[in-house]
């Protein structure tokens, strides 16, 4: 599994991608995009409740079926109170639950259950890709000691290469975007200069 730091990164990469090339940020918005792409680990809530947080942890809540459920939930609230298109959170809800399950396939699990049942409800097979090569958060199976278990210099080690590898992607993101902002930009204005130009070199002939 990764850590909530990359997939919070991963949550602010398609914050990006969705949001545009427009500056400043929707703070509302950004706190949504990270919460969704961290959901499918609310799976240790109940786990953690009975003393074995890692119980129900990699359960069906890492498929495309729950993914499929929490974007028709978060898509069907967004239409209901604030009208908006149910088919684009669609994609937005269900593409950020999606972002957490297949990051968390590319790193080594060590513990059980080994992988996801990533096509549940269509095959409940547990799925452990051979590409899975990040070194992944290890925790205790204790509720007890579970938090404390987090802070050691191996998940420390896991963080820094998962944000080494997530920042510059988004960095790329944040900087195609602001070129083509500004493309956009320039584009009409350079048109509407040569028009400009154009009509006073056409005076200027007669
Ligand atoms: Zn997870």
């Amino acid at each position: 599994m990764s850590s909530p730091i990359g997939h919070s990164l991963a949550g602010l990469m398609i914050y990006r991608v969705v949001h545009g090339p427009t500056s400043g940020m929707a703070w509302g918005q950004l706190a949504l995009c990270v919460f969704a792409a961290n959901a499918a680990d609310l799976d240790f809530v109940p786990g953690f409740l009975s003393g074995d947080p890692n119980r129900y942890h990699h359960g069906i809540s890492h498929s495309i079926g729950f993914a499929i459920l929490f974007g028709f939930i978060f898509s069907l609230m967004f239409y209901l109170f604030m009208r908006r298109s149910i088919i684009k959170y669609f994609v937005i809800f269900s593409g950020l639950y999606l972002s957490h399950i297949v990051l968390d396939l590319m790193y080594i699990d060590t513990s059980r259950p080994y992988g996801e049942p990533f096509f549940w409800p269509l095959s409940p097979v547990y799925y452990y890709p051979s590409f899975a090569f990040l070194p992944d958060i290890r925790r205790s199976r204790e509720s007890a000691d579970f938090f404390i278990s987090l802070f050691s210099l191996h998940n420390l080690w896991a963080v820094t290469i998962e944000t080494l590898m997530l920042v510059p992607l988004i960095i790329v993101i944040w900087v195609l975007q602001k070129q083509s902002s500004a493309s956009v930009l320039v584009g009409p204005l350079q048109s509407g200069r040569e028009g400009y130009d154009s009509g006073r070199e056409g005076s200027s002939h007669k």
